[in-house]
């Protein structure tokens, strides 16, 4: 059937009418609300209204409407099921048409829709904007009954797409303010000022922030990256103007640090612009970016390259000075060697002399006296021993080598026998093997004889010692057990006796000078190992040291 040529003028007129509209307004209301107005008046129907899809996606509310009773719009709402006519246009996309309602056997139709006297009704779809939900439904609804023609639903459906492209346009201009408002913020809380120059003039204007970081008004229009250059010290200039090139020329970031000059602040400043090129849209080239003062953060690097050479120098200081009190150590450790040790021997030896020379006449007492002189002496002979040894492991050359722990252990057995303890009272039992580790194997030797001396040493008056000896392999390193049954050690004690004299026994009872443990432990930290010990007290102690493992291909000439 043709349409008469007035009535199709006009729903054209109302599409450019309502297009015009559209790209006007920024406000949704007046949009749907006119939209409303127009379609009715396009279709020659006497109301009309927009429902829009809640976000549970089952509820249409009626947004926006002309010839509705108070209380309609805004409140009513419609379920989006497919019993109803605007739920079933939803799903399927399609214009729902009931010409008369009340013969409408597909549908239920809203109480507020017959209460306001629709008879007729026409649905069609407001799509949503790219992979969103659709908007709503556009209904024009009739107080008579009517048909709707192919050209009034051709129409409807344009119709509708105009709208839903507006409504989509402001969901869009939405989302941009957001985004420039959380860059707004995200701007003024890293004080960061933005700029915007265009690339072929060099003509820039900038942010508030902007003008008062170079100290200047960008929006006076002089400000150019002519200008900017202008500011910067000569020694930065290169390095900026071979930024701002590849940035235009690569398309890639500028990103950039310099001192500027300004002409209303005597000391340097220095700035960071970072930038991109914007050349999308067409038009001009521009570059877009955000400029900041750095200062701040250049004088705190600066003060901390400043605290760290101090710091390094203050190391170097104390190590000479280390060096120094060494060297002292060292001076002692030689006269405490030498110069103690002659008066101590001669003492001895006059005791000695007492002993076998004048036993007679010194009575019984005189003998006690002469002996006591002896074993005091011998004490501090081995004090003085042990205090060298312990001086020098803290001080002589590490040669870390590819070493074979058992060779150290086999030193230690042969010293535990030479030193009085027979297979009879002290039993050792070795590993048949030790994975290597990087030790100086005049220090391992050392820490191995200590440990093995006192695992017999502090042996349990009722039973024999048994000494086991093993290692195992944990990662990159080698743990070195030395255990024994001897008499154990109480907890709060095990960290205090890897110190220098720390002993817990009387000399009658377990004769000593408290060094041994602290030889283990100095040896050890110099090699880079770590050492410990596990203990029961009357059941038995589990001395260890780790060490790092060697590795075959490190074997070089070692027997
Ligand atoms: P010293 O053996 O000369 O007394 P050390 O430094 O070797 O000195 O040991 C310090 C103290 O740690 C010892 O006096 C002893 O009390 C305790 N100790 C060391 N090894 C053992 C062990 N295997 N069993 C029980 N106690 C030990």
């Amino acid at each position: 059937m043709d349409q008469d040529p007035p009535q199709q003028l006009r729903q054209q007129t109302i599409l450019a009418q309502f297009g015009e509209l559209a790209l006007e307004s920024d406000d949704l209301d007046e949009i749907l609300t006119e939209a409303c107005r127009l379609v009715g008046e396009a279709i020659g129907t006497d109301f009309a209204k927009v429902v829009q899809l809640q976000p549970d996606g089952k509820t249409l509310l009626v947004r926006a409407g002309v010839g509705w009773k108070d209380g309609v719009i805004g409140v009513k709402t419609i379920k989006a099921s497919d019993d109803t006519s605007e739920g079933y246009a939803l799903k399927t996309g399609e214009p729902m048409i009931s010409p008369d309602i009340d013969k409408e056997t597909r549908f239920r139709y809203a109480d507020f829709l017959i209460d306001n006297g629709a008879k007729a009704v026409a649905n069609v779809i407001i799509i949503g904007g790219k992979d969103r939900p659709p908007f709503g439904i556009l209904q024009v609804d009739s107080r008579v009954r009517r048909e709707f023609s192919e050209e009034d639903i051709a129409f409807l459906r344009t119709y509708a797409n105009l709208l839903a492209a507006t409504v989509d346009r402001l969901r869009v201009l939405d989302e941009i303010r957001d985004a420039s408002t959380r860059l707004r913020l995200a701007l003024e809380a890293g004080d960061l000022g933005s700029f915007e120059m265009d690339v072929e003039s060099g003509r820039t204007t900038g942010s508030d922030r902007y003008d008062s970081i170079f100290g200047i008004a960008s929006s006076d229009g002089d400000w150019t990256w002519d200008a900017l250059q202008g500011q910067v010290v000569k020694d930065d200039q290169a390095r900026i103007a071979d930024a701002m090139r590849a940035a235009l020329t690569d398309g890639g970031e500028l990103r950039v640090e310099f001192r500027i000059k300004r002409a209303d602040v005597s000391e340097l400043r220095w700035i960071e612009l970072r930038g991109r090129l914007d050349d999308k849209m067409g038009g001009p080239a521009r570059l877009v970016g955000i400029a900041a003062d750095i200062s701040d953060r250049k004088l705190a690097e600066q003060a901390l390259v400043a605290t760290n050479e101090t710091l390094e120098a203050q190391v170097s200081d104390r190590t000479i000075s280390l060096a120094e009190s060494n060297a002292q150590l060292d001076a002692f450790a030689y006269t405490v060697s030498h110069d103690l040790r002659a008066p101590l021997r001669a003492m001895e030896g006059f005791a000695r002399i007492l002993q076998e020379d004048y036993a007679a006449d010194l009575g019984e007492e005189g003998n006690h006296y002469a002996t006591r002189i002896v074993g005091a002496a011998k004490r501090m002979e081995g004090l003085i021993d042990d205090l060298l040894a312990f001086s020098r492991v803290q001080r002589v050359d590490v040669a870390m080598k590819w070493t074979d722990p058992a060779r150290a252990i086999r030193n230690a057995i042969t010293e535990l026998r030479a030193a009085g303890f027979d297979e009879s009272t002290v039993s050792v039992e070795v590993a048949p093997s030790f994975p290597p580790v990087r030790a100086d194997r005049t220090i391992l030797a050392q820490v191995i004889g200590n440990l093995v001396l006192n695992a017999a040493k502090f042996k349990a008056p009722d039973r024999s010692a048994h000494i086991v000896i093993r290692a195992e392999r944990r990662a990159e390193r080698v743990r070195i057990w030395v255990e024994d049954n001897g008499i154990g050690i109480a907890p709060e004690h095990q960290a205090r006796i890897f110190n220098v004299f720390e002993r817990l026994h009387g000399q009658e009872t377990y004769p000593g000078t408290g060094v041994g443990l602290a030889i283990v432990k100095s040896g050890v930290e110099r090699m880079g190992g770590t050492y410990g010990v596990e203990a029961d007290l009357d059941v038995g102690s589990r001395f260890w040291i780790e060490l790092e493992a060697a590795e075959d291909g490190e074997r070089k000439g070692v027997s």
